[in-house]
């Protein structure tokens, strides 16, 4: 947890103003579940410092790949940087084998009745299905994605007109692998990570390739019950600013 010398600094760094009325946000209140593999990503680091600065590095790359996928989503004309072109080429072949008509692309979104907000990335039809696309540039699709977008999808179903909807996590990513054995190869914050490596090998690694993975999260029930109950954990845990804030 973060520490906060004003109320104004825990407002802005937790949350969004709505008409007047503060509300925390949803990755803040995700934030509060424990991430056990950050652990071992730190041990792995020389220090601290450069641990945060190589996971300030790697969100900074996918926060270029992100915004370059959703400037498609919005049918902006985009120039694709030269260091995300093979991820963008995967994304352009989904893009193109399916039938997407997007509604809404980074849509602030809020909660009245449990009291959040958050950012949707896109509200599409996807082969004929309406839902949340959620774009990711991860190595793989966490678990900890279907609370993050349950929390978009309750907050939709507040507006009584809202149809059924579904839910899916967009993975887009870059890797080289492996000429022998298919182990992978990502750059992430200028470390090299290697994957899915069984057995010895000297990796001669090919060109950089792009790929997709789109899945569907078909678990709302339990997932907005875990959000909710991690909303709780962290309106505990922030008791003292909240208090402090009329919240
Ligand atoms: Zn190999």
């Amino acid at each position: 947890m973060a520490w906060y010398k004003t109320l104004q600094e825990f407002m802005s760094g937790n949350g969004y103003e709505e008409d007047g009325i503060w509300y925390p946000r949803v990755t803040s209140i995700v934030g509060i579940k424990a991430k056990p593999a950050l652990y071992s990503f730190y041990a792995s680091m020389p220090s601290f410092a450069a641990g945060e600065a190589m996971k300030e590095k790697s969100a900074e790359e996918g926060t270029l790949l992100h915004e370059t996928v959703e400037a498609i989503f919005k049918k902006e004309l985009v120039t694709v940087p030269d260091s995300i072109k093979p991820a963008m080429d995967a994304f352009m072949e989904f893009y193109s084998n399916n039938q997407i008509v997007v509604h809404k692309v980074e849509e602030r979104l809020v909660s009245h009745k449990h009291r959040y907000a958050g950012t949707m990335d896109v509200l599409a039809d996807l082969n004929g299905q309406l839902g949340v696309l959620d774009i990711k540039t991860s190595i793989a699709i966490y678990r900890d994605y279907q609370i993050q977008t349950s929390a978009y999808v309750e907050a939709l179903k507040e507006n009584p007109n809202m149809p059924e909807l579904t839910r899916w996590i967009l993975r887009v990513d870059q890797s080289k692998k492996c000429l022998h054995c298919g182990a992978s190869l990502r750059e992430k914050g200028g470390r090299q990570k290697i994957r899915k490596e069984n057995g010895p090998c000297e990796h001669e690694w090919g060109p950089m390739t792009g790929e997709y993975e789109i899945k569907e999260l078909k678990t709302f029930t339990s997932d907005i019950k875990a959000f909710l109950a991690a909303k709780t954990l962290w309106e505990w845990e922030n008791e003292y600013w909240l208090t402090r804030l009329g919240y």
